[in-house]
């Protein structure tokens, strides 16, 4: 994908450019995920937190994942629009939603996880690797 990229919230009062290509994406169907999207799954792209510079205010809330660490998850507290996560077990590392980049067609998923909690009616690309949970290297820091 084209480097630098940027992207930001839907009312545009968070901005970010990114300086690196992207580590690995996918989709998390995990409960957190779920809540936190509003649907099936969040979508994740893993970054090197020093390649990211964001602008605006961004409110991050935290909660447990299954793993026992921390995961931030940053959203827009003027339009809601969730954002960023950031997990606790994973530092120098950085999350994005990749909706938010201003060309979200350069998202590439390279697997789903947390499968086994995914619903009926959110059934993903089956030519990509499903995990039950969480693979060795999580893309969402989630989970
Ligand atoms: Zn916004
Ligand atoms: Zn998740």
């Amino acid at each position: 994908m084209k480097i630098p990229f940027e992207g930001g919230c839907a009312c545009g009062a968070v901005r970010y450019t990114v300086s690196a290509a992207p580590i690995m994406g996918g989709h998390c169907q995990c409960t957190s995920c779920q809540k936190a999207s509003g649907t099936g799954h969040s979508s994740h792209v893993m970054l090197p937190e020093s390649a990211v510079t964001v602008r605006g205010t961004v409110r991050y809330w935290e909660s447990p994942a299954d793993s026992g660490n921390l995961i931030g998850r940053g959203f827009c507290p003027s339009c809601g629009t969730p954002l960023f996560s950031r997990n606790a077990g994973m530092p120098g590392f950085f999350f994005i939603r990749p909706a938010s980049f201003d060309d979200p067609s350069q998202f590439s998923p390279a697997m789903v996880v947390y499968a086994s909690r995914g619903h009926a009616w959110d059934k993903l690309d089956a030519a990509l690797p499903h995990f039950a949970v969480m693979p060795p290297t999580p893309p969402g820091g989630a989970g």
